[in-house]
């Protein structure tokens, strides 16, 4: 007997019939005689669908009421889903983060699990039901709803994993793994067979959302074996787990494009100490995270500032640089929304020189400007203007022979 836990995505459970096919999947697992939890997302498109509501009641929505709007539509799936197990002889019972009680920070609309009780979902389990517990939501310290940040159900799932020490995690989607880039944008797109954890940080902080970050980041601390894998067939899927030799060899293992982010410049700003943390205290204040920083020296006395914040903080942030600038005796500020981050990333960048370089000629031989670079031991990005994303991500895909299970140096 084995615990397992099993995510379902938007996708897997849009309507009644991917439902109940979700249901007999699972139903599957438990008469084989394991221990089943389910984490469930709101059906496609609903917190999409929620966010735009709330939205035509408030240019800003207040944090507390959005969490408490857009944590409904898991209580839908995992409501339904329980009765369709129902309907089918079994015994299952639905639960929202709260009555878990998955203890998160306040920090609404991007909450943190602090602690899980797991007491609970094992009393639940010793009465032989299967345990539906409600995707990316969780309750304060001062019993607030609150909501982990899109994509946020995978890092419930695997947070379960770890507080129940669970054989499995499981994560459904709608396509059979982790692929070398984005499936749905590149057709020459390879599934991987295993992936090791530090990898799947980077492509899902670096945007491949097919995981959740910090689904990745527990998986890693707490050893969670995690298996991607698609809800609509039987076929193995891609095992991210500790790294291995064989995953060394290569020196680029995925292309990613991250389309949610924008950059602001502070131009002209007197260089003098303590500039850059006049700028970005107030922003880490506001909990929201900068990504790529440049500066550029123009003379002797001054600078330009560059950085780029997540698409959903940029009015926020543009709202504090706007009081920042005076203070700092900026000569003005500007911001752009069109742009899109591509990256590569591989462990075995780390042994394998030229990697960067290769880049910078492929997206130069497109005719592709690069306005800002870094990189890590394991990763280059570079910033481009949005409308290129595809034909950069393809061809880089290309160029590094991504499609070949052992592709040769890059041409
Ligand atoms: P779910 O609703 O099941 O959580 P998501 O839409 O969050 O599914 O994630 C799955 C999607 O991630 C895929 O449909 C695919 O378009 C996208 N994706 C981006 N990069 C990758 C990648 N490297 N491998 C697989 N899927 C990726
Ligand atoms: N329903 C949430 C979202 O769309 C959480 C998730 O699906 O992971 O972001
Ligand atoms: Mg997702």
């Amino acid at each position: 007997m084995a615990l397992i836990v099993q995510k379902f995505g938007g996708t897997s459970v849009a309507d009644p019939e991917k439902i109940k096919s979700v249901a007999r999947r699972v139903m599957e697992n438990a008469r084989a005689g394991n221990q089943m939890v389910v984490v469930l997302s709101a059906m496609a498109g609903e917190t999409n669908r929620f966010v735009e509501l709330a939205h035509q009641m408030q240019k800003q929505p207040d944090p507390r009421e959005f969490d408490m709007l857009l944590s409904t539509g898991e209580q839908v799936t995992i409501a339904l889903f329980a009765m369709a197990v129902k309907a089918a002889g079994m015994e299952a019972v639905s639960l929202l983060g709260d009555q878990v009680k998955i203890k998160t920070d306040s920090r609404h609309t991007k909450a943190r699990i602090k602690e899980i009780d797991t007491s609970l979902i094992k009393k639940h389990h010793q009465d032989n039901k299967i345990v539906v517990v409600a995707g990316f939501q969780g309750v304060s310290e001062d019993n607030q709803i609150t909501t982990l940040g899109r994509g946020g159900s995978d890092t419930t799932a695997v947070a379960l994993a770890a507080a129940l020490q669970a054989d499995v995690c499981e994560i459904y989607t709608d396509v059979e793994g982790v692929y070398t880039t984005d499936p749905n944008v590149c057709n020459k797109a390879r599934k991987i067979d295993k992936i090791s954890y530090d990898e799947m940080l980077e492509l899902a902080s670096l945007g491949a959302k097919v995981l959740d970050i910090r689904s990745v980041s527990f998986a890693k601390r707490y050893n969670v074996p995690l298996h991607v894998r698609s809800t609509f067939t039987d076929t193995e899927g891609t095992w991210v787990i500790e790294e291995d030799k064989q995953m060394e060899s290569l020196p680029v293992s995925g292309v990613t494009y991250n389309k949610n982010e924008a950059r602001i410049t502070i131009s002209k700003v007197p260089d003098t100490p303590g500039t850059a943390s006049k700028i970005f205290t107030p922003i880490a204040d506001a909990g929201i995270v900068v990504d790529v920083i440049i500066q550029n020296t123009r003379s002797s006395d001054l600078t330009d500032m560059t950085f780029t914040v997540p698409l959903t903080d940029y009015d926020q942030a543009m709202e504090i640089v706007a009081k920042v600038a005076d203070d700092i005796k900026a000569e003005s500020y500007s911001g752009d929304k069109d742009i899109a981050k591509v990256s590569i990333v591989g462990v075995g960048m780390r042994n394998h020189s030229g990697i960067a370089t290769t880049m910078f000629r492929v997206l130069a031989e497109e005719g592709i400007n690069i306005s800002m670079i870094s990189t890590s031991e394991i990763k280059v990005s570079c910033v481009i203007e949005e409308k290129y994303t595809e034909l950069a991500v393809r061809s880089l895909h290309d160029a590094f022979k991504l499609d070949k299970e052992n592709p040769a140096s890059p041409e």
